[in-house]
């Protein structure tokens, strides 16, 4: 059993600490990586202190895993050992469902299997993030990497990346459309990239004045300052699309306000207490509040593989694993630019 190290919380109120397990050899179909970066999700902190109720302890987090192949089994075909490969959100399912069919292996019947804090359908373990050492998994749920993108900036991709694509590609956002990506944080960030490159009007809002220049450089038409009552009736009614990445509790009717008539809001944000709406928001321009998880397998390459193209990656803050309980504060403090990514090499 290959010998792991991680950094785990214990418990909801415990900060991460390092903890040592061990993962399987990996099967026919499977490869083994060591992993050379992680990014840093706000999902990991709601799991690491237990604002889903869905955590178990000890809880390795860690889905945005970039790693290089160090063993795979007699029957991969997609890897060879010494080659760069990323690990998403998922790391199993059903595989013959439906949905597992067409590839939304996310929205599998039976459940995908998470990253961390879920049974391994392989060997019935917990499964432990990428906050770690290593990992184990089925070339199906492994990802090949663009050669010409920096793998510390491709991590983010795998959640932040994918998150974004998909619901921008799934409501057709492109050119002629006004689109609004509500939050600029780690999943902002990138649906303002992909909304800007996929030719659509993107407007960027925030909570945070401080962080306009950037959002105009990152790709923004416009910035509006949600707490800016003036400019926010200014905007009201002209919105095409909006994908709501707030990782707090917050009103949806400002922001349904904006929409036009069929207007929709996409929630991919996951804040740990569920909004109120009212339907008079909604009737009155016939708007659509819709939610959206994730991408499956093939989507999340074909994501890789655009970016790869568009050279679109994160803007990221390298930073060691002994610095994560910081950078769970700061990301609570919307003190993020705009990813915080772990170089795995410092836990040696
Ligand atoms: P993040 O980097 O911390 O960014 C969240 C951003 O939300 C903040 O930077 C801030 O942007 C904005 N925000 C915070 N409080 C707000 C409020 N009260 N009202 C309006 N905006 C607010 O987090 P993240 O990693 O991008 O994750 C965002 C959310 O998506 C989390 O809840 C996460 O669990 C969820 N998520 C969902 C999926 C999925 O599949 N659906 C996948 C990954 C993550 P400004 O400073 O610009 O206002
Ligand atoms: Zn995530
Ligand atoms: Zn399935």
């Amino acid at each position: 059993m290959p010998a792991s190290k991680g950094y785990a919380a214990l418990g909801a109120q415990s900060p991460l600490a390092p903890f040592a397990f061990s993962r399987r050899e990996p099967g026919p179909t499977e490869i083994a990586i060591e992993i050379l970066f992680c990014g840093v999700c706000h999902s990991d902190l709601h799991m690491a202190r237990n604002e889903w109720g869905q955590a178990t302890y000890p809880l390795v987090p860690g889905h945005e895993i970039v790693g290089r192949v160090t063993a795979a089994g007699s029957a991969v075909t997609k890897f060879q050992p010494g080659q760069v490969a990323a690990i998403g959100v998922i790391v199993d399912s059903c595989r013959h469902c439906a949905p597992c069919d067409r590839g939304e292996e996310h929205f599998c019947l039976e459940g995908a299997t998470l990253t961390y804090a879920n049974k391994d359908r392989v060997d019935g373990t917990t499964t432990m993030g990428g906050y770690s050492s290593n990992y184990v998994v089925d070339e199906r749920f492994a990802h090949t990497v663009p050669a010409n993108l920096d793998p510390a900036a491709v991590a983010p991709l795998l959640c932040a990346g994918i998150t974004t694509y998909s619901p921008l590609r799934h409501w057709k956002v492109g050119p002629g459309m006004k689109v609004g990506i509500v939050g600029l944080g780690g999943l902002g960030h990138m649906g303002l990239k992909f909304a800007h490159s996929f030719g659509a009007h993107t407007v960027q809002i925030t909570t945070s004045l401080g962080k306009k220049a950037d959002a105009l450089k990152l790709g923004a038409d416009e910035v509006l300052l949600s707490t800016d009552a003036e400019a926010m009736k200014v905007h009201k009614g002209t919105f095409d699309f909006i994908l709501d990445t707030a990782s707090a509790p917050h009103a949806l009717e400002p922001y349904l306000g904006l929409l036009k008539q069929d207007g929709t809001l996409t929630l991919v944000g996951l804040p740990e207490k569920p909004p109120t709406v009212s339907p008079f928001a909604l009737i009155g321009r016939r708007l659509s509040i819709a939610g959206s998880m994730i991408g499956g397998m093939p989507e999340t390459q074909e994501m890789l593989d655009y970016c790869g193209q568009h050279n679109i990656v994160s803007e990221v803050e390298v930073i060691p694993i002994q610095l994560i309980n910081e950078a769970f504060e700061r990301m609570l403090r919307q003190d993020v630019k705009y990813r915080f990514v772990i170089d795995m090499s410092t836990l040696k």
